[in-house]
């Protein structure tokens, strides 16, 4: 895979950053779930140190003078063309921003994700937008220092997914808008799927529910204990410590069972392009997956594709029952709905399938903005329940459940929304090309997952990040970001005509 001396030589300086990453993974995983407490601070200085230490390994003049000479080479295979268009990335990012301003934004971040969770707490937008306004400036000076040719937010979403554009945003999500609104209404117009269903309020057992996780897991064929884990965490994620150890952790709310088990089966997603990774990229700085979109659209396949659909939930409908007392008055199709429902909501991430893309599009709309100075921060609370109404027909009346409802803007992370929805566009094309392979309903019918992971091990995961994100879809289905699969989805499960 890797002939190239100049290449042998960058990937056997880059083991020792390889190792820090390692190790910062374990600590990362260690954080989220099992660190006591009073370990917070010591944790946090040698996670900051450790990132110093790996950026400074990066940035060592004969480390990028290797791969500055690299980059120069013609004759370089995909995987060693990979190799030096990671680092290349990763070393003009870091020199672009200068360590004053790095500074300045960690110290702002971490303050401003108090100053949030205070204001969403206490319903009060005016406690956050000093810190946010802050942010916005900051993060309007990173855009510049990155660099950009369009529009400054170029320069943030390409930080997610290399190689986004806001043209692709507005290409992508302004006719999605339009139609979603149309879908929408038709949807609850007809009233086939509830907009609220009893077994939301049914509260559960926690052990009863992770034997359901743990033999839905089963059943998807993740490794667990032997490259896998499952744990608990507040929020659940997915984290590669190496391709022989991808972690997972779920929730248990103790009500509303669907959203721990596709919780579980959302982060299966993620593990399984991680543990599809081509072994003999083990150690090399494309051993993981390539972007967030991307990523996403591996757990939203799991989740939602598989996940929401009949076939799956008949199929795992005996594991429900064995496990949860409640189900046996409900048949697999009252599990079909409950999985299902439909309603504007307020809240992004308790949003069903047809709505979520719409919270979005207003996120979206709104970064753009605040990144080219169009907006003020103070403009953001009515400008916000304006655009709810205006896509969802749904107005907040507090600025919890509006314009404070998430975590991300308070981290500076700006450009990462749209990677959502690309994750919900990825999934809907793979569903489409994997279509003309194999018969997808009766695979998830007769719980033949073996098989559709193989497809997307040779279209996508064993690839890792050796391609950039556009130029991987384009291999694999001849095409980039394509909103009518998602549509196209909807409209064959939603509606009736
Ligand atoms: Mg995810």
């Amino acid at each position: 895979m890797f002939e190239n001396q100049l290449i042998k030589e960058i990937l056997e300086k880059y083991r020792e950053i390889w190792a820090i990453g390692h190790a910062q993974a374990l600590l990362e995983w260690d954080s989220e779930t099992y660190m006591p407490r009073e370990g917070l601070e010591e944790r946090a200085v040698a996670r900051a140190e450790l990132s110093l230490l790996a950026q400074k390994l990066i940035l060592k003049p004969e480390f990028v003078e290797l791969v500055e000479r690299a980059s120069g080479v013609e004759a370089l295979n995909d995987y060693e063309r990979g190799v030096v268009r990671v680092l290349a990335r990763e070393i003009r990012i870091m020199k672009a921003i200068p360590p004053r301003l790095l500074a300045e934004l960690t110290k702002t971040t971490q303050e401003a994700m108090y100053a949030w969770r205070v204001a969403k707490e206490s319903d009060d937008f005016s406690k956050f937008k000093p810190y946010l306004e802050k942010i916005v400036e900051l993060t309007r000076e990173k855009a510049d220092c990155l660099g950009w040719k369009e529009h400054p937010y170029d320069a943030l979403l390409d930080l997610y997914e290399e190689g986004l554009t806001t043209r692709d945003v507005d290409n992508v999500l302004e006719p999605l808008a339009r139609d979603l609104k149309v879908i929408l209404e038709k949807v609850v117009s007809e009233g086939r799927f509830p907009r609220k269903h009893p077994l939301e309020d049914v509260k559960y057992e926690r052990s009863w529910m992770e034997s359901v996780n743990s033999e839905v897991l089963r059943l998807l064929g993740y490794p667990l204990g032997d490259k896998a884990r499952l744990d608990v965490s507040a929020h659940p994620f997915t984290i590669g410590i190496g391709l022989g150890d991808v972690r997972i952790t779920t929730r248990y709310e103790g009500f509303d069972f669907k959203r721990s088990l596709l919780s579980t089966i959302h982060e299966f997603g993620h593990a399984t392009y991680e543990l599809q990774i081509n072994p003999s990229l083990k150690f090399t700085p494309l051993a993981t997956g390539v972007s967030l979109g991307v990523h996403e659209g591996q757990s939203r396949f799991w989740e939602n594709i598989v996940g929401r659909s009949r076939e799956f939930l008949e199929f795992i409908y005996p594991v429900l029952r064995r496990n949860l007392p409640f189900i046996e008055k409900y048949t697999p199709e009252d599990v079909y709905y409950y999985f299902n429902a439909v309603r504007p909501s307020l809240i992004r991430t308790e949003a069903d399938e047809v709505t979520y893309n719409l919270h979005i599009v207003l996120r979206a709309r709104l970064e753009k903005l605040m990144v080219k100075g169009e907006i003020k921060v103070s403009e953001l609370p009515e400008q916000w329940n304006n655009l709810m109404e205006e896509l969802l027909g749904v107005k907040p009346t507090r600025d919890s459940e509006g314009v404070l409802q998430d975590i991300h803007w308070s981290m500076g992370s700006i450009g990462y929304f749209p990677t959502y929805t690309l994750g919900n566009l990825v999934a809907a094309q793979m569903k489409y090309h994997m279509e003309k392979d194999l018969n997808l309903k009766e695979k998830i019918a007769s719980g033949s997952f073996n098989e559709l992971k193989e497809w997307q091990r040779v279209k996508i995961h064993s690839y890792g990040s050796t391609y950039p994100p556009k130029e991987l879809l384009r291999r694999a289905f001849s095409e980039e970001y394509v909103p009518e699969y998602w549509l196209k989805y909807l409209r064959e499960k939603y509606l009736s005509i």
